[in-house]
């Protein structure tokens, strides 16, 4: 008698990125304070239009995408991608 709830892994896919979405709306929300100027996670500047965007953000995009998505922090090349992130 269980139910169909987790048979799907598409389903758990759709819920993390509706959470993600949620989660970094209410974070918007709750953080109402200043934007930081620079990233908790690395201490990069963080580009004021993403300030203006993301009230109370207090992460770069990405720190913040790799804590969401709990992608593979080795993956990521900080001194390679700086560059190719401003395009
Ligand atoms: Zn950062």
């Amino acid at each position: 008698m269980a139910g169909g709830w987790t048979r799907d892994g598409a389903v758990q896919d759709q819920i993390d990125d509706t959470v993600r979405d949620a989660v970094d709306a209410a974070r918007a929300r709750l953080n109402r304070g200043p934007s930081a100027t620079h990233c908790d996670e690395c201490g990069e500047p963080i580009p004021e239009k993403r300030r203006e965007l993301v009230p109370g953000v207090r992460k770069c995009v990405e720190c913040q995408s790799g804590e969401d998505r709990s992608v593979r922090h080795s993956a990521i090349n900080r001194r390679g991608s700086k560059d190719s992130q401003l395009r």
